[in-house]
């Protein structure tokens, strides 16, 4: 038993620092610049930016100009360039002040900012991003970046014909400016064919520990996981309901244990009937799940009170979890909350 009475976060920087290796690896030569937004994917920027730097990253990206400041600050001295995916958008000072580079996203923002940029090119995600004829147009008014930049929009699907497409639309955009280094794959387009490597890649979510292709992948290890204390063990009679409406009736007389954790530490309550806690050295099924509490149906073998319950980690992997709550491994994370007591190993 521990001294701990809720649940509790453990973020493992050596597993982090294992997916970079097998990243980088992956990454055939081209940079490898992690993508730290929401505060490092809910797992902490400080702890997670530092570490990667110390495996060699220089390169980061945030989505907000708050994260970028959030950022430097946690980078003290250390030497490094922060690209901000809003692009130059609110009070330009900002990005001076926390010497922060612009990923401009429209051609007024190319007129506001003339400092060092990036430039995102829309290549058929319909999300943001120039034109390539608004790219070719800044190309030919000799505006030169630091950087092209693409996003895809089908990258987990390998098979998908819009990722050739996009693909090939990135090409001409880039033959507009000669020498400019590029970048187009994130976690999955890293997978897709050494094509979409370029000069740099951006990976996020397979950082922490998410397949690329939204199936775990036994190359990476989990860098989250989140374990509670049983509190509570009863005996339900068959027709007994656990927790509020009929979010669970027991079919039959059965035992289940009652961990502390639940949706306000951040494991998503849709997850319910679909997705298991380790205990034991066994998985057992999740029946409910409550904003405080998480019940597991314990019938089988052995379970007792104080005995840690994994609700995410290296039994109960992040891509399962996401597919049991219908979601994707990207929002598991973010949502991972701060009353969860959070540990860093490494
Ligand atoms: C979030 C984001 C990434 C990282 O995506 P992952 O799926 O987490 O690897 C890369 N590029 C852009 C433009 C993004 O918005």
């Amino acid at each position: 038993m521990t001294a701990e009475t809720g649940a509790r976060l453990t973020i493992d920087l050596g597993a982090l620092a294992h997916n970079h290796a097998v990243l980088l690896k992956q990454a055939q030569g081209a940079e490898l610049a992690p993508v730290v937004k929401a505060d490092g994917y809910g797992l902490g920027v400080g702890p997670v930016a530092r570490r990667l730097h110390e495996s060699g990253a220089r390169t980061f990206y945030v989505a907000r100009v708050a994260e970028g400041e959030a950022l430097r600050r946690e980078l003290g001295g250390r030497e490094a360039r922060i690209y901000v995916f809003d692009g130059a958008v609110g009070d330009l000072a900002r990005f001076e002040a926390a010497k922060l580079t612009p990923v401009l996203t429209s051609a007024e923002q190319a007129k506001r900012w003339t400092g060092p940029c990036a430039l995102h090119v829309d290549t058929g995600m319909n999300r943001i991003g120039v034109s390539i004829e608004e790219a070719e147009t800044l190309a030919h008014s000799g505006r030169r970046p630091d950087l092209i930049l693409s996003h895809l929009g089908r990258a987990a699907e390998p098979d998908h014909p819009r990722n050739a497409s996009q693909l090939e639309r990135f090409r001409q955009a880039i033959a507009a400016f000669p020498g400019v280094p590029a970048s187009l794959a994130a976690s999955a387009g890293m997978h897709l064919s050494p094509d979409y490597l370029f000069d740099q890649v951006r990976p996020g979510i397979s950082l922490y520990g998410g397949g690329p292709l939204e199936v775990s992948d036994a190359r990476l290890r989990a860098v989250a996981t989140l374990t509670a204390p049983i509190l509570q063990i009863r005996d339900l009679r068959a027709g007994e309901a656990v927790g509020y409406g009929a979010m669970f009736t027991a079919p039959a007389p059965m035992r289940i244990a009652l961990a502390a954790a639940g949706y306000a530490d951040g494991v998503l309550r849709t997850a319910h009937g679909k997705t298991s806690g380790f205990v034991g050295g066994q998985r057992r099924a999740v029946v409910a799940i409550t904003m405080d509490l998480i019940a597991l149906d314990v019938s089988e073998g052995q379970a007792a009170l104080g005995d840690e319950v994994e609700f995410l980690g290296p039994n109960i992997q992040l891509d399962d979890l996401a597919a049991a709550a219908g979601s994707v491994a990207h929002e598991c994370l973010v949502r991972l909350s701060a009353r969860a007591e959070r540990i860093y190993l490494g």
